[in-house]
């Protein structure tokens, strides 16, 4: 499916409408020994066929408490000084755009420098996370099919074929995925696929305390994800890389890549 060079909305919505780019993923994805494993070891009352999530972060409410950081690194075990998911804080002055983000946002943000307060005209914070493409160039590029789609949609790394070549990591054009120093193998955000598949929320969704991340599936009416849709008034990050994100950002300012 051809992309236009901005809009990612439009391409999210015909995939919506037509699921040929997710049938064609999960085709694909068949092929693999991990993505078998996953099938096999199918949770009771789980359908993915009746599911397609989307991840949603609402900019303009997140403060940089830091809370969904700590929590992600908890519930998946994330090594001290990695990040399946951080939180950069942006300020915008006439000059340039300054990012930090100090040890992912984990611990929250120091107030910003007088000096730099001074000249700001904009502030705010954007939690990164992976993009779980549908056209996911990492899935592309995996010389041993460790890295695979799920039928619902979820990028998923199995540790057990990681070879750990990294050419997942360079191939991401969001530098979401790092080498687990730990295990050694391409570590990322699965949007706790465990969870999940157990009918709970993503650990970082259920500490965000002012609702600024949100998860849920477009084809139940009845989800708040589907209003977002509805109102379609959201990005992705780097919609000229084509890669068909799942994560959309509502009130995300221009100067965000
Ligand atoms: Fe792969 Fe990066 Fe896209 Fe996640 S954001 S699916 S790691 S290319």
């Amino acid at each position: 499916m051809k992309q236009p060079e901005t809009n990612g909305r439009r391409v999210f919505l015909s995939k919506l409408l037509g699921g040929g780019v997710a049938a064609a993923g999960a085709l694909m994805a068949l092929r693999t020994p991990a993505l078998a494993r996953v099938l096999e070891d199918k949770d009771e009352g789980f359908d993915p066929g009746e599911r397609e999530y989307v991840f949603v972060v609402d900019v303009q409410k997140c403060i940089g408490c830091g809370n969904c950081v700590r929590a992600c690194g908890i519930e998946n075990n994330v090594p001290e000084g990695q990040f399946r998911t951080w939180v950069e804080r942006y300020v915008v002055t006439h000059e340039g755009v300054h990012v930090d983000s100090p040890n992912g946002g984990m611990n929250g943000f120091e107030a910003i420098d007088p000096a730099l307060r001074e000249q700001a005209i904009n502030a705010f914070f954007v939690p990164k996370l992976c993009n779980h493409c549908a056209e996911a160039p990492c899935v592309q590029v995996c010389p041993v099919g460790a890295t695979f789609t799920s039928p619902e949609g979820f990028v998923l790394v199995d540790p057990e074929h990681c070879i750990g070549c990294g050419y997942c990591i360079q191939a991401c054009p969001y530098g979401v995925r790092f080498l687990n120093k730990e295990r050694r193998v391409a570590d990322k955000c699965t949007w706790c696929y465990h969870r999940i598949r157990r009918g709970q929320q993503p650990a970082c969704v259920t500490v965000c305390p002012t609702g600024s991340r949100s998860f849920g599936n477009v084809r139940d009416e009845n989800d708040p994800v589907t209003q977002v849709l509805k109102d379609d008034q959201w990005d992705v990050l780097k919609p000229g890389m084509h890669t068909q994100c799942q994560v959309l950002y509502v009130g995300l300012p221009r100067v965000v890549v």
